[in-house]
């Protein structure tokens, strides 16, 4: 049995983990575009201020991880396509076959469309390349004009700030984090990133970056124009779909996928951010966790559908500790009560009548292991 996997971010080798404590035998190859090293990807945005650089961030360097689990990793290898029916996998140089093939492409930033010729340097961070990029970036600057209010964006601000730079956040939306937070947890996230000098411009229609010598300059659509250093987009990630395209498999959102994982295509499976499955896209790491156990028992043979717990998010702004577990269906209300020091926030499930979701914040998400505990599974239709 010949698994082949593509992508060694946690989808890819959190699976070739859970593989081998079933089957020490079979013959896993690992193709990557990266480098292959190990390395956790939520640190990407609270490192700058520890001071940590790329290389610091590497958990497990490519050699370690195939001695440990005696895998093949191929790095630094883009596959270009996939032949389906023939079950081979086409890379630049060669073209490998499979038995099984496991889709862990991940997600890529949505690129920033907006006009003006600084639009171009506008950085983004999605791996360690792009956080090495970042740090280089900064080096001698001051100011730093974020995209995006939502759980990157606000971690980087806070990251950011810490490490001694002036932070604007920019956001069409109303509200920060308007797609994790109910409004009052929202209001008090901005508060205490605000308190810190932070500043937030909501509600604004950017319209183009242009560049100002080394400076690059935010133009909204009233016309108001600031410059700052560097410019972060954190505007949200979409499912890398095109390898998934080559082969004819279903994408929606992203690959499609059936609850074990499975594609439209049986010798073909998917995990981590690149997937949807039932209808969802949960591009965090608890969501790899608990598939990666999944897919390696149905990979050895012994189906097993995923089954999502409530899978609380934890939102790494030191300023303001929050905790949220989001619904499994928008279909009910927020309730919000400000604690002593700290909110908490159910969201009460209209047809059910009880809890199904919840927000904590400062003190209050010490309470966070007994009320996930309480929560219904995610449920998948
Ligand atoms: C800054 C940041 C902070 C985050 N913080 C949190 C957090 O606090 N909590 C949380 O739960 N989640 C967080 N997340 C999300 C979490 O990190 C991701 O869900 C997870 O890391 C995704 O892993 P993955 O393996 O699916 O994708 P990736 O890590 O993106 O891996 C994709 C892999 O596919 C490879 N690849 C892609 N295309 C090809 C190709 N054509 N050929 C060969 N290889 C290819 C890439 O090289 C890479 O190795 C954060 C994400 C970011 C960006």
């Amino acid at each position: 049995m010949k698994t082949l996997i593509i992508g060694s971010g946690l989808a890819g080798i959190t699976l070739v983990r859970e593989l081998r404590k079933r089957d020490k035998a079979r013959e896993i190859v690992v193709i990557t575009a990266d480098n292959g090293s190990f390395y956790s990807k939520p640190s990407l945005s609270n490192a700058f201020a520890a001071g940590k650089t790329a290389a610091s961030l590497v958990l497990t360097p490519a050699a370690k991880l195939e001695q440990d689990l005696d895998i093949l990793i191929m790095a630094q290898t883009a596959v270009a396509g996939i032949d389906a029916a023939r079950r081979e996998v086409i890379c630049t140089q060669d073209t490998l076959p499979y038995d099984q093939l496991v889709l862990a492409v991940g997600a890529s930033q949505i690129p920033l469309n907006l006009a003006g010729d600084g639009v171009a340097d506008v950085i983004s961070v999605n791996d360690l390349a792009d956080y090495a990029h970042l740090r280089r970036q900064l080096e001698g600057k001051r100011s730093i004009a974020i995209v995006g209010a939502g759980l990157i964006g606000c971690e980087f601000a806070n990251d950011l700030h810490l490490g001694g730079y002036t932070v604007d956040v920019y956001d069409q939306a109303e509200q920060a984090l308007g797609r994790l937070l109910p409004p009052a947890a929202a209001q008090r996230m901005q508060d205490k990133l605000s308190a810190l000098g932070i500043r937030f411009h909501l509600g604004s229609r950017l319209e183009a970056i242009q560049r100002d010598g080394e400076r690059y300059v935010l133009i909204d659509r009233q016309g108001t124009a600031r410059p700052y250093d560097v410019v972060l987009s954190a505007i949200g990630l979409r499912p890398n779909l095109a390898l998934a395209k080559t082969a004819g498999l279903t994408t929606g959102l992203g690959i499609v996928t059936d609850a074990t994982l499975r594609t439209s295509d049986p010798a073909i499976y998917a995990l981590g951010d690149c997937v949807e499955t039932g209808g969802r896209f949960l591009p965090y790491v608890m969501p790899i966790m608990q598939g990666a156990k999944k897919l390696a028992a149905t990979l050895c043979g012994q189906p097993e559908p995923v089954d999502y717990p409530a899978m609380p998010i934890v939102i790494k702004t030191p300023a303001c500790p929050t905790v949220v577990s989001p619904p499994p269906s928008a279909d009910g209300h927020w309730e919000e009560t400000p604690a002593e020091n700290g909110l908490r926030g159910l969201f009460i499930d209209r047809a059910a009548g009880r809890p199904s979701g919840f927000v904590l914040q400062g003190d209050c998400t010490k309470e966070r292991m007994a009320l996930a505990a309480s929560m219904p599974p995610l449920g998948l239709h």
